[in-house]
């Protein structure tokens, strides 16, 4: 036998115990998401790395050292995603979306960096991204925030808190920046090799550094805050007095930072403490500069992303108990008459009841190991269908968890038992 082959370090697969946690989370968030009158966009897993080099920016460790990029058969350098705000951006002025109107959108699916793999991070994960464009007052940015504080409400996720910031303007941030580099300039001896590197390129990634040596240093730097502009003063007093309304609580943390230019006013993470060192379950806030640096017209637009695998763990760590798709009813059959009266059969039944997940027996089989495959199966009834019941127009049922006789039904009224039994009305 040749050798097997393994899936790529830092990809997993979803297995199918697992499938039905990851769609009731899926489903659950895409209803909140719709709830608040956002449409699906859905974009390409690969695009030109020119655009990521130029959205995400040169001097950040995904660009630096995540990404991958690799020349097509055309010599195109073409780069997996990353992340979706880049290409939902790119489709917005490819098709015009962003004309004289708002726009709110939302996208899923698996994102690619080239990372260190552990728990909470993977070099193949998944993320739900929620952007709207258009719209440049606070409302939108406490809107995207209690969009979030919906979700975990709904999932019943409570040990999380949101921490937030406001970057400033272009101009305050400037000045915030030439503090910080003297700052930094002066305690130069104790810079980590990236940090040294990004004190001219990318200053304030310094302060998201996530090494512990650093972190002396980081508090001890000025604070944003301090810096802020007026206007974004305003603004961000205005979201947090909307956040208050609703009684979202939150810390303030000035030293949560976004590295680039096109950044503005609002940013925000939702953390735990209950995933260890990947601690982040979502991040966002406004990117008002990032249209017209794409080749747009300026446009205000506020944002966030969730990491799907991370909201799994914390689902678990919860010990929330989460619905699956598990068989509810099993159809054993036997001799040819039955199988072919019960493939049939089946499909009444279907019909009859609506979302029933009913799994007949293919492949044959002793009633032994039928029944075993229906246990297996996670049924809680099994049907029974040989040549005598394909005769007589009847159907027997058998309880699998529970210590109830064995019924005999004419096949017309197994739906309606079933139902009855299952509770589905
Ligand atoms: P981190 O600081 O954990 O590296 P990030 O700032 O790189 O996160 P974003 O780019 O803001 O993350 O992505 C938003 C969310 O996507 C994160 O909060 C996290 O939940 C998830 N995420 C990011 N990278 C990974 C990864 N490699 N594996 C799993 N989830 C991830
Ligand atoms: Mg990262």
């Amino acid at each position: 036998m040749a050798k097997s082959i393994q899936a790529v370090r830092g990809m997993n697969d979803i297995l199918p115990e697992q499938s039905a946690a990851w769609q009731y989370l899926e489903d659950t968030l895409r209803a909140v998401i719709h709830g608040y009158g956002y449409r699906e966009i859905r974009l390409p897993l690969l695009e030109m790395t020119e655009l990521f080099k130029r959205s995400i920016g040169e001097v950040t460790d995904i660009v630096e050292k995540e990404m991958y990029t690799f020349e097509d058969r055309n010599g195109d350098s073409l780069t997996l995603r990353p992340e979706g705000t880049a290409s939902c951006v790119r489709a917005c002025l490819e098709h015009g979306l962003l004309h004289n109107q708002v726009q709110r959108l939302w996208y899923a699916g698996p994102m690619f960096r080239h990372e260190r793999p552990q728990k909470g991070r993977y070099r193949q994960f998944h993320q739900i991204g929620v952007e709207a464009f258009g719209m440049e007052g606070p409302d939108i940015d406490a809107e995207m925030i209690l969009m979030t504080a919906r979700m975990w409400r709904v999932l019943g996720l409570s040990e999380v808190t949101l921490q937030l910031n406001s970057l400033g303007s272009v101009e305050s941030r400037a000045a915030y920046r030439g503090a910080l580099v003297d700052y930094l300039c002066g305690c130069e001896s104790g810079l980590d090799a990236d940090s040294r590197r990004r004190l001219d390129s990318n200053p304030l990634r310094i302060l998201d550094s996530k090494n512990p040596d650093m972190q002396a240093i980081i508090e001890n730097a000025p604070q944003l805050p301090d810096y802020l502009d007026a206007e974004s003063r305003t603004h961000f007093a205005e979201m947090c007095a909307i956040l208050d309304d609703a009684g979202i609580g939150y810390e303030l943390n000035p030293r949560l930072v976004r590295g680039l230019d096109y950044y503005a006013k609002t940013v925000f993470e939702w953390v735990t403490d209950r995933l260890g060192a990947q601690g982040t379950i979502c991040a966002g806030g406004r990117y008002d500069g990032l249209v017209e640096y794409l080749g747009g017209r300026p446009t205000p637009a506020t944002g966030f992303a969730l990491g799907l695998e991370r909201l799994i763990a914390l689902l678990e760590a919860h010990a929330i108990e989460l619905p699956d798709n598990a068989t509810q009813v099993y159809l054993v059959l036997s001799g040819t008459q039955g199988i072919r009266r019960g493939m049939v059969f089946a499909g009444e039944l279907r019909d009859a009841i609506s979302g029933l997940r009913l799994q007949v027996n293919c492949g044959g089989g002793s009633f032994k190991s039928q029944f075993k495959r229906a246990d297996k199966s996670g049924a809680h009834y099994a049907l029974v269908i040989g040549d005598d019941e394909a005769g007589q127009g009847s159907v027997a049922l058998k309880p699998l968890r529970s210590d109830g006789e064995q019924e005999t039904l004419s096949q017309q009224q197994a739906a309606q038992r079933l139902r009855e039994l299952l509770d589905i009305f």
